[in-house]
Formats: C-alpha cells, structure tokens, sequence
C-alpha cells in the first residue's frame, strides 16, 4: 500500500494554522459518506488511518499524516453534510477553498464520489477551485461494488465525458473499498505524481 506506515502528524482548523511546506501533499477531498475514509484506509492497508478523522471534533479539520517518503496525505474535512450550522459550513468550506488554492506544496487531488451520485454541485466547486492551480486530479467512483458492471461501465465513461473539457491533468477510474476494486490504479496515479 502506497500509504503504508502514515502517521497522524496536525490538525488545522484555520489557514493561519497550515504548516510550513515540508514536502509534497496529496489531498483528499469528497462529500461526507462518499467513501472518502475507507478509500484512504484501504490505501493505507491500515483499517483505523482516517479514523482519526472521524473523531468528534476533527471532522472540520484538515488532517495531515507524514508517509515514509516525506510526503504529506492531507485529509480535507467531508462537505455537503446537512446538519451543521450554516457558519460552520461556511468555516469548512473556505478552509477547503483556501488551501486547494492556494496551497504550494499540493503536489494533487484524490477528489472521492459515490458511483452512485457522481458530480454533485459542490463535487463541481471543488473542482472549480482547484483545476486552475494546473496540478493533477485524480477522482475514485467509489463503492462501485454497488453498481452491476454495465453500470459502472457507464458511469465511469459518463464522468470521463463530462470532465474530459478540463483536459488531461484530470483522471477517473472506478474503486471499490469493500472489494479492493482499483487499488493499483490509484496507487500507479499518486506515485506518479510524488515521483516514486
Ligand atoms: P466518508 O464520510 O467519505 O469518509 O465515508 P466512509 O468511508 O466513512 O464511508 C461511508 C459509508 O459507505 C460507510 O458505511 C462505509 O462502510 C461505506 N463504504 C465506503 N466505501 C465503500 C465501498 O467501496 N463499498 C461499499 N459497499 N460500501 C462502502
């Protein structure tokens, strides 16, 4: 697993509270429920890694693990959630605006949807934010177990077609967390982009 051996390093709630660059980051992003913690645990080969940011409290942070090689995987706070106060959602989501603009060290984006609901509007904004920093993106149809495989199929070439005008910087494949479905993809794509 290309996240073997990641440990919990920060959490930060504000952009004032981002570390100094020390190291290429891959962010994770996606809407709350996509699948976004067991993707990054399945990567890890590590069943508790995200864990940690599921604990109360830490669902509106960004959180940093330092991999083995120096690198940084940053966790972004879910979005899309219902529940929370609207100052909230505001907080989280110029904290996630702020750094997938303006972040140095983002070496690219790992953006997590549900195969079932791909291209949500705000999955929209985040790419919007992101796209024109000119960094790659890579997104994971998760829990695509869920779909029969025509199905899957489809949807994998419909997200393609619809995100093919923003070039060849962005990616998307299938992934499966219960059935470990893409895991070598997805690890080919990320090492590729922290030059292993
Ligand atoms: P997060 O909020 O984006 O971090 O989502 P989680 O990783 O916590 O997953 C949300 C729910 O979807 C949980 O009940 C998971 O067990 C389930 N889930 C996540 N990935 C998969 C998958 O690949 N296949 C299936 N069938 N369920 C999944």
């Amino acid at each position: 697993p290309i996240f073997r051996n990641a440990q919990f390093e920060i959490s930060i709630a504000k952009p004032s509270g981002l570390p100094p660059p020390s190291g290429a980051e891959i962010a994770f992003a996606g809407r709350s429920n996509a699948g976004k913690s067991s993707a990054i645990n399945t990567l890890a080969g590590h069943v508790r890694l995200a864990y940690v940011s599921k604990t109360p409290g830490r669902t509106q942070l960004i959180n940093f693990f330092r991999l083995n090689s120096g690198a940084l995987l940053v966790d972004l706070p879910g979005y899309g959630y219902a529940a929370v106060p609207e100052k909230v959602r505001r907080d989280w989501q110029g904290l996630i605006e702020h750094y997938l603009k303006h972040r140095e060290s983002l070496a690219g984006l790992v953006l997590i949807m549900d195969s079932r609901h791909p291209l949500t509007p705000l999955d929209r904004t985040m790419i919007d934010w992101f796209v024109p920093s000119g960094r790659p993106m890579h997104v994971l149809l998760t829990k695509s177990d869920k779909l029969s495989r025509g199905a899957a199929t489809a949807t994998l070439q419909d997200v393609r077609r619809q995100l093919a005008p923003l070039g060849p910087q962005v990616t998307v494949q299938l992934f499966s967390s219960l059935k470990k479905t893409g895991v070598e993809e997805a690890e080919h794509v990320i090492a590729g982009w922290l030059g292993l």
